[in-house]
């Protein structure tokens, strides 16, 4: 006989183990199967973690070099240590999944180790073994979109799993791509010593975040000496060569040039992983874009199969896949479980970050809603000053009617910690004035907040 749980998840990312863990906390009877050597999905093992390792040694290499002596730090002979700094990265990412790990046994969630595959819909197989569930979640994550013409190989043409773990410097690092993956590798690879060029298709960066946060992105990574190939496609890679020879068009069409590099990032995207898992078999829906099709409560079109993170729409972020998994668990224990969608922040941890909650400007003049905007740079901030950190501001959008906070786009030093005050107000549903009355503490960098909050009425203090 099959080993019956109340619930299976399918996936150990941050989407999968969170909601193991809380179903779990809630008195179920819980597994969750991984195929992964370690717990904790693309996030903690190629992802969100690994990146920010590397994002923070190369932002420490850069500073000690090119900041330290306006502040009257003399620095001398500065050097890296690639492989101390890829030490480092392993050591965090070991660190975390073992946390996952642990928290597993905390729990009392069995950790089902291998490959799962849908036998009906509530029995899955791994390796040789059956298990049952009352309910079964698939959190089985995303993967890289591939570009045709352009094979990985993951040593000279790489996803971001070969980015994160290159043995040398490239020369040259072309990254296709202008999403926050590829500019965040790119940057790390940049501050190190690359030449980066970035190949785009749109005729901008970042494409889902607001307009002019983008714009100012651009120039000051242009500063950093990264280059831009806009409206721009990659249609082949040939790697006869010593270096890799990209064939670029115009993304419209036309005359076609030769670009070469010593390693190519392909960012293009990532979709949902429902490989093998079984799915036509018990008749689970996808869309067009191969993700799980749910309903508000994550529920498939199968009783009693349920799906959450990146393999269904929305962000593909950790902190929204959390989000999903808990409320999941929530549901499935008979309580209110909900995700505000409207209040997901996104961030991008190059430096200056960039960082963002709710609707932007192009999105709230498509959508033909009136509103207001304040705005506050870096530069008039104290604190920025202090730091030497004065590029960037804060751009705040507001109801015109109400004044109900509607969208928040920062650019600039820790944006992505300075963005909170705004995810909690615009999930408590405050209007700018209610951010513009609240004490900001002196001299801090949100006090940028308080001064754009002011703006949206015309009253900033200190410009
Ligand atoms: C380079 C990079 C940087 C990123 N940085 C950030 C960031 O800074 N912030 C952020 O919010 N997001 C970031 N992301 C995105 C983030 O990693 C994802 O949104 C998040 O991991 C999604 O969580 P998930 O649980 O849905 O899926 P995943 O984390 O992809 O986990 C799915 C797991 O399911 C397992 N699995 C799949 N199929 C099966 C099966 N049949 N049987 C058993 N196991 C299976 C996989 O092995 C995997 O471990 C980054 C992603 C990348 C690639």
């Amino acid at each position: 006989m099959s080993d019956q749980f109340d619930l299976i998840v399918i996936g150990a990312g941050p989407g999968g183990y969170v909601c193991a863990i809380r179903a779990a906390q809630l008195g179920m009877k819980v597994a969750c199967v991984e195929k992964r050597a370690t717990l904790g999905g693309t996030c903690l093992n190629v992802g969100c973690i690994p990146s920010k390792a590397l994002l923070q040694s190369s932002e420490n290499y850069h500073a000690v070099r090119h900041d330290f002596a306006a502040h009257g730090v003399i620095a001398g002979d500065v050097r890296f240590d690639l492989p101390k700094m890829m030490g480092h990265k392993d050591e965090v990412v070991t660190a975390n999944t073992r946390g996952v790990e642990f928290l597993f046994k905390k729990n009392k969630v069995t950790w089902l180790k291998g490959e799962a595959r849908f036998k009906t819909a509530d029995t899955i197989t791994v390796g040789t073994e059956s298990y049952t569930a009352r309910s079964i979640v698939i959190a089985t994550g995303s993967e890289s979109v591939p570009l045709p013409g352009v094979a990985i190989d993951e040593t000279r043409i790489v996803t971001s799993t070969g980015a994160i773990a290159l043995a040398q410097v490239p020369q040259h690092l072309v990254v296709i791509g202008g999403g926050y993956i590829g500019l965040e590798l790119g940057s790390v690879w940049r501050r190190l010593g690359a030449e980066v060029t970035v190949v785009e298709f749109l005729d901008r960066l970042v494409p889902t975040m607001d307009g002019e946060i983008a714009a100012a992105f651009q120039k000051i990574l242009t500063k950093s000496g990264m280059k831009f190939r806009l409206g721009t496609k990659v249609t082949k890679a040939d790697t006869a060569g010593e270096r890799v020879a990209l064939t670029l068009e115009p993304a419209a069409g036309g005359t076609a040039e030769t670009l070469t590099a010593d390693v190519v990032l392909v960012a293009i995207g990532r979709r949902a992983h429902t490989e093998n898992l079984g799915l036509d078999a018990i008749g689970v829906s996808t869309d067009a874009r191969g993700r799980v099709v749910t309903d508000a409560h994550f529920a498939t079109n199968v009783k009693g199969i349920y799906a959450i993170g990146d393999v269904i729409a929305g962000p593909m972020l950790a902190h929204k896949a959390e989000e999903e998994g808990v409320a999941l668990a929530e549901i499935l224990a008979g309580q209110a479980g909900h995700v505000n969608y409207g209040a997901i922040p996104g961030v991008v941890y190059t430096w200056p970050e960039i960082a963002s909650v709710g609707q932007t400007e192009e999105e709230l003049k498509a959508a033909g809603i009136a509103y207001k905007v304040g705005k506050f740079p870096f530069m008039a901030n104290g604190r920025a000053r202090a730091m030497g950190d004065t590029d960037g501001f804060v751009k705040l959008l507001s109801d015109k009617a109400t004044d109900r906070l509607l969208g928040a786009h920062i650019i600039g030093p820790d944006a992505g910690t300075i963005i909170a005050e705004l995810v909690m107000a615009i999930e408590f549903g405050a209007s700018a004035e209610d951010v513009a009355r609240t004490s900001h503490a002196h001299p801090t960098l949100n006090e940028a907040v308080k001064e754009a909050a002011l703006a949206v009425d015309g009253r900033a203090l200190h410009i």
